[in-house]
């Protein structure tokens, strides 16, 4: 799972700080679970290892126990990477990505396109039409498009978002 990109972007989302996230994650997952025991072993800043256990604590990603040593008195924190609500974050975000792929394949179904071929500046018909096929920002001439290869590209795109959606990685 820690392989997934998703899961990389996610983890960038609510720690803004990828690379001690996911260092972070190795250690727990490897049953280095205290702070002190994370910090020593990551060689990443206590500060730092708290503030992205806090804030993937947040976001429900991890989960901390606190215990007392009987003889010293000092609290310890021990925490633990939820996998399951990662899993459910992770298809979430396929879903909406998908919805947003799909949303934008009907868009290029359902118009007609035409561009100015220096800038690129793209039009639906019903605009080039008005100014009669006369870019309006750069006064070229606008032609048509044909948009096939851009839906193909999308189609493309969401097959992979499909595959990674129901691979292995993200159990
Ligand atoms: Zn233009």
């Amino acid at each position: 799972m820690l392989k997934n990109p998703l899961f990389q972007e996610i983890l960038m989302d609510i720690t803004n700080d990828e690379e001690s996230s996911f260092s972070i994650i190795e250690c727990i997952l490897k049953g280095k679970t205290s702070d002190e025991e994370i910090s020593k072993e990551t060689e990443i800043k206590l500060t730092v290892v708290r503030r992205v256990l806090y804030k993937l604590y947040d976001a429900g990603i991890a989960s901390y126990k606190r215990t007392r040593d009987p003889d010293t008195k000092w609290e310890s924190y021990n925490w633990r990477f939820e996998q399951d609500k990662v899993s459910e974050i992770i298809n979430k975000k396929y879903e909406s990505l998908t919805e947003e792929i799909e949303r934008c394949i009907k868009y290029e179904e359902e118009n007609i396109f035409f561009v100015c071929k220096t800038n690129n500046h793209r039009y639906k018909f019903e605009k080039a039409s008005q100014t009669n096929f006369i870019c309006p920002e750069c006064g070229e001439s606008l032609e048509y498009q044909d948009n096939s290869s851009i839906i193909v590209k999308l189609l493309n795109e969401k097959a992979r978002y499909t595959s990674l959606g129901k691979s292995k990685d993200i159990k």
